[in-house]
């Protein structure tokens, strides 16, 4: 079992296991409501989100604001800054989480799983030693040891 892999799970459930009418990585310039989507951080060209079904604490992702499906059409700066916010958010995640050590990777297409492949975005996801052992004991279940919005507070205070 493969479970730290499969954060396109993430993308099936927030759209209720259908497609979703509107995409929910394109989130415009209004700042007004960056709480409740849970937008931690507005770069020049992406923002970085928390996941609202993470696998670990302080799982994030980040996306750039251009609707693009693969990162073949995204220019070089696009993904220079998308790196720089994973590394930002690598280096906020180490220290208020104490993280051992961390995946990132995408989902591009649906062949790779990507339930939301119209718009690509990068998970970051923090790991702790021992983690995937205690994951494989209790199956399916996912361990929350934080509340969203507790880890909302502290990782946007950081960034
Ligand atoms: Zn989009």
């Amino acid at each position: 079992m493969d479970f730290i892999w499969s954060p396109w799970r993430y993308d099936y459930l927030a759209s209720g296991g259908v497609k979703a009418p509107s995409c929910v990585f394109c989130v415009g310039e209004d700042r007004t409501h960056d709480d409740e989507r849970l937008i931690v951080f507005r770069g020049t060209h992406n923002f970085i989100i928390l996941n609202l079904f993470p696998y670990t604490s302080g799982h994030l992702m980040v996306a750039p604001y251009e609707h693009l499906d693969t990162i073949v059409s995204a220019k070089a700066d696009q993904l220079t800054e998308m790196m720089q916010l994973s590394q930002k958010s690598i280096a906020v995640l180490q220290k208020l989480y104490r993280a051992d050590g961390f995946n990132i990777g995408m989902n591009l297409g649906s062949a790779a799983g990507a339930g939301i492949r119209q718009h690509f975005h990068l998970h970051v996801v923090p790991r702790w030693i021992g983690d995937a052992n205690f994951m494989s004991v209790v199956g399916e279940t996912r361990v929350l040891p934080e509340d969203l919005h507790k880890t909302y507070q502290r990782v946007k205070a950081e960034l």
